[in-house]
């Protein structure tokens, strides 16, 4: 019998079949692999906090956490197994995780490079420091619904402990820090409870989202929030999500103090002093709910202190037709040029210490360069402010000190991370390195 026609009717098909998948996969792992090239070249290979990590010997390659991973980019495949490819863009969802049918991928705080510093608190989220307690993500658990629940418990077993502290001495029963997801869900329940309680933020309502960018899906599961119930988000634009929180602040009345940075808190005889950028607060107990984003860094020069100096870019057609100086060589600092530089009317002035863009993503250099190639941007490399002045400011370069006229000054030099402050009021850190 003549085997070779029923050969090639079923030989060829899967011989095509196997080539179509072998070339779809090359291409799968071409994009991913350069998806992680331009991740290190920029020096964003190192995830913030918790990440998966995932067992080559256990992957199937079947991609089910790519899919499940609410992020965009962040697992790919590389030669048929999963990669983690945009590691600094990872906030932990653990999605990838759970969905993975082999059980390959677990999730861990910190690498074997560059360790996260967690603080250690008790299952009631006190702190070795008794009386300061920790909620939401500094406490190492990313995500909103996590926040707040840890927000919405932690003031449980403050307003006992209060409860049964020394009656009342004109001090606040609970200081609760920050206005994220921690803090707001925090603050309602010191409301439900009858507390005697402030809230202050550094910056305004609604925490790390309200840094996301414009029009962000912010994927968050459902939450009991006290005064409020159950909230039942799912997948919200971060502009809903923060329009909820004030809707929630007008409906229930809650204060928050924004604009007011604590600074340091001593303790004293049955409570705390919280300095801030305001002033001072007593309080019997506080409430760390601040995050890891920490506090922006500042350059420490003179006049840095006028209201034109501001440490994020929000909306840059507010800027049209003013001089504005970005400060700072980070995607931050470039994204800020980049769309300032767009604006009508808007002189662009980017200053940065460094000699070359080298941590920053090359679409957003790419853009700068455009920008000054056209004369929109004018960049002063190997340059520091020196002096910012009402109408002006005054910049070192290596050509000599250069005055430039000057309404608003945006500073991206990062973020201050909050474990020294954590250290100073003598909470104590432990740093994990790939701990699971
Ligand atoms: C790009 C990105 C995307 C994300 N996407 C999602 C998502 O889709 N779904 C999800 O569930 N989670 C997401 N997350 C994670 C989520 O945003 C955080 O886990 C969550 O906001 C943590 O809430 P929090 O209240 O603990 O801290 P934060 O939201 O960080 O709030 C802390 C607040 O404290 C304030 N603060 C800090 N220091 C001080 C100080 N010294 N004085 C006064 N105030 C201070 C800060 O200004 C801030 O407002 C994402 C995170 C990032 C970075």
């Amino acid at each position: 019998m003549n085997f070779a026609p029923l050969l090639l009717a079923y030989a060829l098909p899967l011989l095509a079949l196997w080539i179509v998948w072998t070339v779809r996969q090359r291409r799968i792992s071409a994009r991913s692999l350069a998806v992680l090239e331009e991740a290190r070249a920029a020096g964003l290979h190192e995830p913030a906090s918790l990440h998966p990590v995932i067992d080559p010997a256990l992957c199937l390659g079947c991609a089910a956490c790519v899919k499940a991973c609410p992020e965009h980019s962040i697992l790919g495949l590389v030669d048929g197994k999963a990669r983690l490819i945009e590691p600094s863009h990872c906030v932990g969802h653990g999605a990838c995780a759970a969905a993975c049918p082999t059980n390959a991928i677990s999730l861990v705080f910190g690498t074997e490079t560059r360790g996260v510093d967690i603080p250690l608190v008790s299952p009631r989220f006190e702190t070795n420091v008794p009386g300061i307690f920790i909620a939401g993500e500094l406490g190492g658990m990313g995500l909103i619904r996590n926040a707040i629940e840890q927000g919405r418990q932690a003031i449980g077993f403050m307003a006992a402990k209060a409860r049964s502290m020394p009656a009342d001495d004109g001090r606040l029963d609970v200081l609760i820090i920050g206005a994220g997801p921690a803090g707001i869900a925090a603050s309602l329940g010191a409301m439900a409870a009858g507390l005697r309680f402030k809230t202050i933020e550094q910056y305004s309502l609604g925490g790390t989202v309200a840094h996301f960018p414009r029009g962000k899906v912010v994927m968050t599961a459902p939450a009991e929030l006290p005064l409020v119930g159950q909230v039942k988000f799912g997948e919200v634009s971060k502009e809903t999500l923060l329009a909820f929180w004030h809707k929630v602040i007008g409906e229930t009345g809650l204060q928050i103090n924004a604009e007011e940075r604590v600074e340091k808190i001593r303790p004293e005889a049955g409570g705390f002093v919280v300095e801030t950028t305001r002033g001072e607060h007593r309080s019997k107990l506080i409430l760390l709910a601040i995050g890891r984003r920490g506090s922006p860094r500042q350059l420490g020069v003179e006049g840095e202190e006028l209201d034109k100096v501001v440490y994020r870019l929000i909306d840059a057609e507010q800027y049209r037709g003013r001089h504005v100086l970005v400060v700072g060589g980070g995607d931050s600092a470039l994204e800020a040029a980049g769309s300032l530089a767009e604006q009508d009317g808007t002189t662009v002035t980017l200053s940065y210490r460094g000699d070359a863009f080298g941590r920053a993503r090359p679409k957003n250099r790419q853009r700068v360069e455009a920008a000054i190639a056209s004369g929109q941007i004018a960049l002063h490399l190997q340059s520091q402010v020196t002096r910012i002045a009402p109408d002006h400011v005054v910049l070192g370069t290596t050509g000599g000190q250069i005055t430039l006229p000057n309404d608003d000054v945006i500073i991206c030099a990062g973020g201050v991370l909050p474990t020294q402050f954590l250290r100073d009021v003598g909470i104590r850190v432990e740093t994990k390195f790939g701990t699971a």
